[in-house]
């Protein structure tokens, strides 16, 4: 088989379920990780595939939001209909021979799917992958009433990638009438699809329940671990004052290398901590000038972008603010969105909270302000060596 002669179409394109949510369900998250990534990463995991495209929805304002490609997928835009969209997944495909065209709603797709249908194609020019049907079948007529029973000895149920020589898709699918999938265009134009075995776990995300169901179905492959940062910096008058990458009125400030902003430094270390990736000051040297009033968030930023290059997704970040000013109450929302903002993660996520030292220690007398943090991150343990840069 010609090395990285393999292209991979994920269609993305579809607008139409959202589950109330505001998201679209292909960018939902699965374990923290958008639904549409964990397709990426199955296919990545395949030697011979040279290329993923993800058809997008058209309006690039309602996804982009929601998911970052990776370095190295190619987005394009979507059309009216199912065929339009994979036909412009095909026609952006560069260097690749044969091709795997796949639903992004179905995440849990195998490597072993995925190599039943490349061989389908290695042996008949096209592949769908299909499950047999375990309940019986009935007829029903309009008015519920069972009309009949239909053998189920030569029915299957069809999941997706559809496996195609790509000449032979993109000439089919140029002509076709409307499909309900490529392969029924194939079939339609006179070619033989081979049926290869499938899997029931690589299911379609239809209801909201399914995403529960795919939770456990997947959650036995997810690594999860903790780690814990503590930051102190004293006040220092005339200084602008950062905490949780909030600018907040006040005439004095924290003091220190960076902007002083202790909350975003023990952020920084509970997420290195649980990712054993180093610690802040490791990282950004207080004795380097380049990190001299260095704004906390940005290094945050870089930290979080670490962290995520080694597969890891934040699931939790539990804070608590050390200091009699300012109080936190008033101002945990805007910390909340705001840290969320910064390491790019969904709001619920976390929480912020406020403690005093009850009058001891200097912090008790107003010097400085503390700040301890919780952290949480998971990754698929399958996936952990690909990540998601
Ligand atoms: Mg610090």
């Amino acid at each position: 088989m010609q090395k990285k002669s393999w292209g991979v179409v994920i269609v993305a394109a579809g607008s139409g379920t959202r589950f109330g949510s505001g998201v679209h369900k292909q960018f939902l998250r699965l374990h923290g990780i958008p639904i549409i990534e964990w397709s990426i990463n199955a296919f990545l995991a395949i030697d011979e595939i040279g290329e993923i495209v993800v058809v997008t929805p058209g309006d690039t304002a309602l996804w982009e939001s929601f998911w970052k490609p990776p370095a190295g997928i190619k987005t394009i835009s979507g059309g009216l209909r199912r065929q339009d969209s994979v036909l412009a997944g095909l026609e952006a495909l560069d260097s690749s021979s044969n091709v795997l065209i796949h639903d992004a709603a179905r995440p849990l797709v195998s490597s072993s799917i995925i190599r039943n249908v490349m061989k389908g194609v290695i042996d008949s020019g096209a592949a769908v992958p299909v499950i047999p049907i375990r309940d019986t079948v009935k007829k029903v007529t309009s008015s519920s009433l069972v009309s009949g029973t239909v053998s189920r000895n030569n029915l299957r149920m069809s999941q997706t990638p559809q496996g195609f020589i790509l000449e032979n898709i993109l000439r089919v699918l140029k002509d076709a009438d409307e499909v309900t999938d490529e392969c029924a265009a194939m079939e339609s134009a006179g070619f033989e699809v081979l049926a290869v075995a499938g899997e029931p776990g690589n299911m379609k995300l239809t209801d909201p329940e399914d995403l529960m169901i795919m939770e456990s179905l997947s959650g036995g492959s997810m690594e999860s671990r903790i780690g814990t940062g503590l930051d102190f910096h004293p006040f220092e008058s005339g200084i602008p004052l950062f905490i949780g990458g909030c600018h907040i009125e006040s005439e004095f400030g924290l003091s220190g290398h960076s902007d002083g902003d202790a909350v975003l430094h023990a952020v920084s270390d509970a997420l290195l901590s649980a990712a054993r990736l180093g610690d802040i000051g490791v990282l950004f040297p207080p004795d380097d000038d380049r990190w001299k009033g260095a704004d906390s968030a940005v290094l945050l930023e870089k930290i979080c972008d670490r962290v995520r290059g080694e597969g890891w997704r934040i699931r939790q970040i539990d804070v608590t603010v050390i200091t009699d000013f300012p109080k936190i109450s008033p101002i945990r929302y805007v910390m909340i969105n705001r840290i969320a903002d910064i390491v790019d993660t969904e709001p619920e996520r976390i929480w912020v909270k406020g403690t005093s030292t009850n009058t001891l220690g200097d912090i008790g007398k107003g010097k400085g302000l503390g700040c301890m943090v919780m952290a949480r991150i998971a990754r698929r343990t399958d996936t952990a060596a690909i990540g998601n840069h």
